[in-house]
Formats: structure tokens, sequence, C-alpha cells
């Protein structure tokens, strides 16, 4: 079928690459490019020998010339962004330029303020449209398949949801004291900023970890789980009409928390440059190095993920909830592709996003979140591709 152009070379593109690789009727070439060419390098040693073509190069996506140049050069279908949100809008430039279809998995951030939503690339809509190409926004899981399901019970299910509770529940133990299971400067950008939801219309914001829930997860049991701003909430009040509130939720440990706090109060989360030994260095940068790397927990990781959307609304003049989750094993995720299943939930759909793309699916001029697709085709290619999805109608609901 195609070519598809993988910028970046982390925990989330090493899972991308094995997907597309088993799909390699759709994804017939690939090309991984990263600003650490090596890491490209030994991601292709690790796949090459199957009917996928891989090749790489090395590139700094934060330089629009030099991704217009690898664009030019490759011609690829699509651009797969799976390097950090900083380089979101970059690599929308040279899509356009280039004239390629692109997605990503999540919202861009601008660098020294640790605040993030649409407002950025939603702005780059009609251009997108007259370049009649497609972009898709935050296809992984959450944002991504949450977008999806919450698309699936509109369609199926509900004449009008009110309410979707989005829970994300890492049951997974790594062994270490402290590690963050994606890259740890965004994880902790997004886990000590303040936490907001939506409802009735406008904002309502809460003290970072303010409002905590316990949750009896399918597969998982009882975890403890906290209200955050998440990026889909942004997307989905615009995009789910009618709705009334939503709210995302997610699992963490006591240990984890504790040591959070300590990091914060001692100011080793802060973004704000300082200077060391004659030099600048940004705390958070410097922790980020001294963390285990993400990418290294995969072999140690024991347990589940849970991730699921409870819906709440009317069909038919009655009242119905709705749970669609997907559960996810750790060590299976482990065995199949390398890596811990929280790479492997948000690399899945980035493959399946692009596939979908590319065969015509959710092919429309213009820059689109998730939701806003037809959710059927996507769902089924879940189930084929790893990551299968659970239904109950009538679940506990989060108080
Ligand atoms: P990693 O830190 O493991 O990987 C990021 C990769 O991007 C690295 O290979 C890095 O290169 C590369 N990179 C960074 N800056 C540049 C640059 N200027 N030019 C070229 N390459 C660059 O992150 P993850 O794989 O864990 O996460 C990838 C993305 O997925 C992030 O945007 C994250 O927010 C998102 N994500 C989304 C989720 C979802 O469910 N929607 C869940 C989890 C993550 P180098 O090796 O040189 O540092």
């Amino acid at each position: 079928m195609g070519k598809a152009l993988i910028i970046g070379a982390g925990g989330v593109a090493g899972v991308v690459v094995h997907k597309c690789c088993q799909n390699s009727e759709v994804f017939e070439e690939i090309c991984i490019a990263s600003r650490t060419k090596s890491k490209c390098d030994a991601l292709k040693e690790k796949l090459d020998g199957g009917k996928t073509k891989i090749t790489t190069a090395r590139v700094d996506a934060d330089k629009v010339e030099e991704l217009v140049a690898l664009i030019n050069d490759y011609k690829p279908d699509i651009v797969i962004n799976v390097a950090l949100p900083y380089q979101d809008l970059t690599i929308m430039d040279a899509c356009l330029e280039t004239k390629t279809d692109y997605l990503d998995t999540a919202n861009y951030e601008p660098l020294d303020t640790a605040k993030f939503e649409y407002s950025w690339q939603w702005a780059y809509r009609e251009k997108f449209e007259k370049a009649g190409i497609t972009a898709v926004l935050g296809c992984g899981f959450d944002p991504g398949v949450t977008g999806v399901f919450s698309a699936y019970a509109a369609k199926h299910y509900f004449d009008e949801i009110i309410y979707i509770d989005i829970l994300d529940c890492n049951g997974g133990d790594h062994g270490y004291p402290f590690a963050t299971n994606f890259n740890p400067e965004i994880n902790i950008r997004e886990v000590s900023a303040k936490g907001s939801y939506w409802e009735n219309g406008g904002w309502v914001e809460t003290e970072p970890m303010e409002i905590k829930r316990v949750y009896n997860f399918p597969e998982v049991g009882e975890k403890d789980m906290y209200l955050l701003h998440h990026e889909e909430l942004e997307s989905l009040a615009v995009n789910i009409k009618g709705i009334k509130r939503i709210r995302f939720f997610m699992t963490f440990g006591q240990s984890y928390l504790t040591h959070l706090k300590c990091l914060k109060n001692v100011g080793m989360t802060s973004i704000e440059p300082i200077e060391f030994e004659g030099k600048q260095i940004v705390p958070l940068q410097f922790l980020k190095a001294v963390l285990p790397d993400p990418a290294s927990l995969g072999p140690r990781t024991v347990g589940k993920t849970n991730i699921g959307c409870i819906f709440q609304g009317k069909k038919d003049g009655k009242e119905k909830t709705y749970y669609l989750y997907n559960v996810c094993d750790h060590q299976e995720c482990y065995k199949e592709v390398g890596s811990q299943a929280i790479s492997y939930t948000t690399g899945v759909p980035a493959m399946i996003g692009a596939m979908m793309v590319m065969t015509g699916k959710w092919k429309k001029p213009g820059v689109y979140n998730v939701e806003e697709f037809d959710p059927d085709p996507f769902l089924e290619a879940l189930n084929k591709w790893g990551l299968p999805w659970q239904e109950d109608f009538n679940p506990t609901l989060v108080e």
C-alpha cells in the first residue's frame, strides 16, 4: 500500500515500528527518523528481514527545513509523529509545505510553559483543508482510543451522552521506588499541574490531586485514582454534543505520590532554568536524566492496565450506562514487542490511525481529533492488532 515516516525513536516509536512491520500489507516501507540516529538504527536492526522495508535518518524535528528536506527525499504517504509534544507544530508546518498527511499522539506544548491545549494545532485547520491533507490529532490511547470509544458510544448506544468519566488505571509494578511509564518530563509536567474537568459549559479547576476516588477495575482490582486535566477533555467537550460533564481519573500508588511531592517540594520538578556550576540547567530535565529510562521498564513490569470510558446518558427516552475498556498485560506486551503496556497502548492506536488515513477510511482534508471520524473500522482494527475491548452495560459508576 504505502510508506510512513515515523519521527521519534523512543518507547512509543518502538511499538509503532513493530506494529507497522506486522502490518506490512499497509506499511510496505517505513523510515524511522529521530534526533539520535543510533536509536533508529537499533530499531531497524531488531526488525529488519521482514516484509516491510526499513530505512533510518537523522532529523532535528525542531527545524522545519530539515523535516521538509527529509520528507521531500523520502516522499511518505503519512508522517507519524511520536517525538515529543514540543515538535508538533514544526512537523505540521513541514507536512503543509510538502502536502503530506500527519498524525500524532499528544497535543502541542511549548517548552517553556507547562500548558497543553489544542488551540495551536486547531489553528491549522483551514491551511490543511486548503492543502488537501489530513491531520489526525491525539491518536494514542488517551487521548486516542478514549475519543474513538466516545464516538462509538454516541453512534451506537446513545441519543444523548450526558456524562463521561475516563478512567486510566495502571496496575503495573516495575519494582523501582519511583519511575515514570513514559517520558518523565512530559509525565511529571502533566501530573503536577492543576486538575480540571468540564461541567455545564465551563472548566472547573482543582488543586493537583485534590479529588480522589477509589475504583474496582475489572481484571486489576481496587485502586486509588485522582482527577487530572487531560487533553481529550478539551476536544470531547466540543465534539460530543450536549455533554454536561467530562472527567479524567488516573491511578497512582502512594509511593509515586510521596516521591513526587518530595521532588516538587525541593524544586526538582521546576521547568525554570537555574544556574549550576556556570551552566543553565532545567531541574526537571536533570531529573529526567537520573530517572530510569521508561523504555527499560519493559522486562521488569508485571500486572495490567485498564483504560476506558464510562458513559451515562439516554437512549429512546430511557437512562443508560455503558463502560467500554481495554485490559492490557505488561508482560504480554513485552513478549510481543519488547516494551511495557503504556508504550504499547499508545503505539498500537498510532499505527491503526495511520492505517485508517492510508486506506482512505479516515482521509478528509483538515485537522481533526479522532472522535470526528467513523469509529467502527478503528475499533475493529483494535481487536485485530492487540488491544481488544470489552463492554459492560451495568458498570459501577464513579461518584
Ligand atoms: P520518549 O522520550 O521515549 O521518546 C521521544 C523520542 O523523540 C526520542 O527518540 C527523542 O530523541 C525524540 N525527539 C525528541 N526531540 C526531538 C527532536 N527535536 N527531533 C527529533 N527527535 C526528537 O517518549 P515516548 O516514546 O514515551 O513518547 C512519545 C510521545 O507519545 C510523546 O509525545 C508522549 O507525550 C506521547 N504519549 C501519548 C500517550 C497517549 O496515550 N496519547 C501516552 C504516552 C505517551 P532522543 O532519543 O534523541 O532523545
